[in-house]
């Protein structure tokens, strides 16, 4: 879907190479991007003409145990972090498909599994090394440059190359209680009723996704239900196993599931459940919005446009967002809309140039028909290439927008870096 070429890719392998990319860039006036996860839905890795810096060899992790800390480099992806962390029986709040970038997805915010309980990726930053359009390497934390700090946590990217972050990690795995229950499409209305409900009582260590697709062929659903439109939970519980079993019996009592994979099992396997279902190189098209409740009217249209789509391999996907982010001082950092009780993405995903029309309409009108219902906010991290910057300004609210206008005009005021969503300087 993205097509953009950069002139040049530098495989940086330390923060030197970004110094000097960094002033490359600068003095001769080209476009700069930095590719970390490569997971942006805008493609907003890349640049037209310029210099790409690419973070892909440096995906280093490293795990103090003692006193709870994750250290990793800017090109790692959260498989990455999982690997090294889990064996300690840590984790970082991170997303539901593990070869998603720790850097894009922690500076637009960052929600998953372990958010409820944890927090946002955001929010348990403690540090960050990072590269300004001065060239200058400037350590950034509560206490040394704290406006830039801030704007790390939220602002997408906007104010320079990030070699290094350091996270606060918590107690979680290596095994966990986790998994999905699916029923057919025709009960999703049900389905999505329970949804509600469950997820209106949970508790934080409880975090639901609900799910509306076509099934894929993937070993863990049954064959009989492989190309059958289905409405699944799935679900995680972010602490010990044992305790967690009575909230998991309501989902899966409830309505006689046709397939049930929830059980304690390796943590690294539920979060690796979804990664087969979004590859690198298909065709993606993403319209999302934020809600504060499900009312009939929402699940109605929610369903109606899930029966007619176009795709085996796109998906709605409603994420149950609250819990410890949402108690949060709103000023804590540059995430925007914490208050938020539920995500909604629809993600059209193709294979074939040819049918780019029919998919991304299908997202569009699906989308027209629940914006009604929605908060009027947005999350950056979803945001397609088309949002334009009304969209941007409503993700952040206008005080955070504000705020890192400011910023942005202290740090890059020429306005080198772009981010994932740019953010002009004030
Ligand atoms: C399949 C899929 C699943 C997802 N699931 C979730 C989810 O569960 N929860 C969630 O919150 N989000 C999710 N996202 C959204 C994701 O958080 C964003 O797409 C995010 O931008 C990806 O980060 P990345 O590093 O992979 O992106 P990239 O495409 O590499 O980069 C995105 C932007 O970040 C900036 N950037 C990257 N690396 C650096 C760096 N080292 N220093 C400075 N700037 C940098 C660049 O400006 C770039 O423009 C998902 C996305 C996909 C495609």
């Amino acid at each position: 879907m993205i097509v953009k070429q950069p002139a040049l890719i530098a495989r940086v392998t330390g923060m030197a190479d970004v110094i000097t990319c960094v002033n490359f860039a600068r003095d001769n006036g080209l476009p700069l991007s930095i590719r970390g996860g490569g997971h942006n839905i805008a493609g907003a890795a890349l640049c037209e003409g310029g210099l790409m810096i690419d973070m892909s060899l440096r995906r280093a992790v490293r795990v103090d145990p003692q006193n709870r800390l994750v250290r990793t480099e800017g090109g790692a992806i959260w498989a990455d972090v999982d690997h090294e962390s889990q064996p300690f029986g840590m984790t970082v709040p991170s997303g539901i498909v593990s070869n998603t970038g720790v850097a894009g997805f922690t500076m637009g915010g960052g929600f998953g599994w372990t958010s409820r309980k944890c927090g946002y990726a955001a929010d348990n930053l403690i540090s960050v090394d990072i590269v300004t359009a001065d060239g200058e390497p400037r350590h950034a934390s509560e206490t040394e440059n704290a406006d830039l700090f801030w704007a790390q946590r939220g602002g997408c990217g906007n104010f320079g190359a990030v070699t290094s972050f350091e996270f606060r990690a918590h107690r979680h795995g290596p095994q966990a209680l986790c998994g999905m229950v699916v029923h057919p499409m025709a009960r999703a209305r049900d389905v999505a009723r329970h949804f509600r409900q469950t997820t209106a009582e949970a508790p934080d260590e409880l975090c639901c996704l609900l799910i509306l697709r076509i099934a894929p062929a993937v070993p863990f659903l049954p064959k009989a239900l492989h190309a059958t439109p289905i409405a699944a939970i799935a679900a995680c519980w972010t602490g010990d196993p044992a305790a967690g079993e009575s909230a998991m019996r309501l989902l899966k009592t409830f309505g006689r599931p046709v397939a049930d994979t929830i059980t304690t099992k390796p943590f690294v396997a539920h979060q690796t459940m979804l990664d087969a279902g979004q590859p690198f190189g298909r065709r993606y098209y993403w319209k999302s919005d934020f809600f504060a409740d499900l009312d009939d009217g929402l699940i109605d249209a929610m369903v109606e446009h899930a029966e007619r789509i176009t795709s085996p391999h796109s998906a709605v996907l409603l994420m149950q967002l609250g819990g410890a982010p949402a108690r949060l001082n709103p000023k804590l950092n540059a995430v925007g809309f914490r208050t938020a009780r539920y995500a909604l993405n629809v993600q059209g995903a193709w294979e074939s140039p040819q049918e780019d029309q029919r998919h991304i309409s299908w997202a569009r009108e699906y989308w027209a028909a629940i914006h009604p219902f929605s908060s009027g906010n947005a999350y950056v991290n979803f945001m397609t290439e088309d949002e334009g910057e009304t969209r941007v300004r409503a993700a952040y609210g206008d005080e955070i927008y504000a705020k890192l206008r400011e910023i942005k005009a202290k740090f890059d005021p020429d306005n080198l870096f772009h981010g994932a969503q740019n953010v002009p300087p004030r």
